[in-house]
């Protein structure tokens, strides 16, 4: 299976698969005119600014700019690398990806098999909490947590039985798949070289990455034995810090989920699950961290941490805010749970019911109460020493937040609580004394019109087939002018692949510079009616060919005037002059 894969085999597979489909099948698209439309998967947003082009099978953002072909969607919505979302459309479409032998791209083709382990895994534990002689205490454990057999069938619960090698004989002897049970962290190499289970005795958590692909398990003992959770190592597939718990099942719960709950077991994320509470997450073992955080706010606007109300709870909250600081943009916004003394959200919602937990979730604690109390818990406002002392507290964490309605807004607060100046409170902040204006794209543009060769790489970007028929007349790529060499490939190439759509001629440039140039590009408005294009692209080419004459002409005079010229290039002088008149006259 490695090596590469061949250019040709990617324009055919995107003139195959239709983008709306592979979106349709994830997002929620209106038909909007030719388009469709969603709200923005990869910004918050309530309006939707996020637009498919059947026609172009490209997507574009006019909100956050996110943009691509259907394989750039699915690599940034499904987090899969190039290969992966290549193998994803393929697979939908049918066919098989073939490879090019001898270059040095290399897929780990044990990473297939790395899925494939841990779902064997999988599908034992869930046999072992039906039929294991020991499983009746496992069982009795999540009844009386009031779960039902359809949750824990949704979140793929499962028992390991106790001993230490219940795991390692289903597995047998095959020697490749005891080293990757081990490198997966199923399977512990003792110091002797001896085998053995990691995870003996315990409730088992499959964990699920965005595809639904379990990717590690977390164990939970059924006593009060330590530690109460275990979790699978870090491996290939599995990082703790960019994983959550239980953000697979959320999703496919809802469509439309509009706030998630960061927990911190996982038995807390399934028994909020059993009572309708679908939306719970729990990080891996970990704090969050800004990836994790990232992700949140990805799917949703609001995120709600969980904490316990002791002291450890709230250092742990406070974690939390620091990392969440930096991801915190316009729309997006964080509040803090703390829960009363012993309880967590397992025994809360069990003890006072959904109606009354989600009535706190919705309560919660804004970022900014929860920010400025700790904050004013460790300094005496009500002196000189104790404002400045604040204001040097407060300072390193507010440069962390995004320039925004938001941080403004934590400024105003800051004030208020310091007694300092808006603005002097800003400049003993962010250094800056007046905020730099941003500069709009009319100061960027220049006086002077679109150039020919942008002109023409636009129209060809809005319509390839506009450059089907063009053939490239020699040197009309020597011709000195910014953009032409760019062009002329362009053209090459819809001359090649007549049926390529703007999506798919995007990906002979993935990677490269000039990718962005073209999407940008190929996003600006128009200002040539539809039936203008070809006039329109035609006079641009036919403007750069003038030039090219030109150019060429002046050359060959300047040349005459002083090395002299050969026969031919006399004769192809003669040739420039006759048809055009060159601009010195
Ligand atoms: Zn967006």
């Amino acid at each position: 299976m490695a090596g590469r894969i061949p250019q040709s085999f990617i324009d055919d597979l995107l003139n195959r698969v239709d983008i709306v489909q592979v979106i349709e099948s994830r997002l929620d698209l209106k038909k909007a005119g030719r388009e469709y439309q969603a709200c923005c998967p990869f910004h918050n947003e309530k309006t939707p600014s996020f637009t498919v082009s059947p026609n172009k099978q490209f997507y574009h953002c006019f909100g956050c700019g996110a943009h691509g072909s259907a394989v750039g969607f699915l690599m940034d919505y499904e987090n899969l690398s190039f290969p992966e979302a290549i193998e994803e459309l393929a697979h939908a479409a049918g066919v098989e990806v073939p490879r090019e032998a001898g270059s040095d791209f290399q897929p780990d083709p044990r990473r297939e098999d790395h899925y494939g382990l841990l779902q064997r895994a999988e599908r034992f534990y869930r046999s072992q909490l039906r039929e294991h002689p020991q499983s009746a205490r496992a069982v009795d454990y999540l009844k009386q947590r009031g779960l039902s057999g359809e949750i824990a069938a949704t979140y793929g619960l499962g028992y390991a039985p106790p001993g230490w090698d219940t795991l390692l004989k289903h597995l047998g002897s095959d020697t490749d798949t005891q080293n990757a049970a081990v490198e997966l962290g199923l399977l512990v190499r003792k110091d002797d070289g001896r085998l053995y289970d990691r995870f003996r005795d315990r409730i088992m958590f499959p964990i699920r990455d965005r595809r639904g692909r379990t990717i590690g398990f977390g164990g939970r003992v059924l006593g009060d034995e330590k530690p109460k959770y275990m979790n699978s190592p870090e491996s290939p597939v599995f990082h703790k810090g960019q994983e959550l718990y239980g953000l697979f099942e959320a999703r496919k719960a809802s469509q439309k989920l509009e706030r998630l709950l960061v927990v911190e077991g996982y038995m807390d994320v399934v028994a909020l699950a059993q009572f309708g509470l679908s939306n719970a997450v729990a990080t891996l073992g970990t704090a969050t961290t800004p990836e994790h955080l990232e992700r949140l706010f990805r799917t949703v606007h609001e995120v709600v941490f969980c904490f316990d109300g002791d002291n450890a709870g709230r250092r742990a909250a406070w974690r939390a805010l620091e990392n969440a600081l930096p991801v915190l943009r316009e729309g997006r916004e964080a509040r803090f749970l703390f829960l009363p003394e012993g309880e967590d959200p397992d025994s809360l919602v069990r003890r006072i019911g959904r109606e009354a937990f989600l009535e706190k979730t919705v309560d919660a604690v804004p970022l900014s109460q929860f920010f400025f109390e700790s904050l004013g818990r460790q300094v005496d406002t009500r002196s000189v020493d104790g404002r400045a002392h604040l204001v040097e507290l407060a300072r390193p964490l507010l440069q962390k937040l995004p320039d925004s309605v938001f941080r403004d807004l934590m400024l105003d607060q800051l004030s208020q609580q310091s007694g300092l100046d808006r603005k002097r409170l800003s400049e003993r902040v962010f250094g800056d004394p007046a905020p730099t204006p941003r500069q709009t794209p009319h100061q960027r543009a220049r006086g002077a019109g679109p150039s020919p060769v942008r002109v023409a790489i636009r129209l060809l970007l809005e319509q390839p087939e506009l450059g089907t028929g063009i053939q490239c007349p020699s040197g009309f790529e020597d011709l000195e002018v910014a953009g032409v060499s760019l062009l002329t490939e362009l053209l090459e190439l819809v001359r090649q692949r007549p049926h390529l759509s703007l999506g798919g001629i995007l990906e002979h440039w993935r990677g490269k510079p000039e990718e962005s140039q073209l999407a940008r590009l190929a996003t600006q408005p128009l200002e040539v009616p539809a039936d203008g294009y070809t006039a329109e692209f035609m006079g641009a080419i036919q403007r750069l060919l003038e030039q090219r004459t030109r150019q060429r002409t002046e050359q060959l005079l300047l040349q005459e005037q002083g090395q002299g010229l050969t026969d031919a290039e006399k004769q192809e002088l003669k040739q420039l002059l006759v048809e055009h008149q060159p601009i010195s006259q």
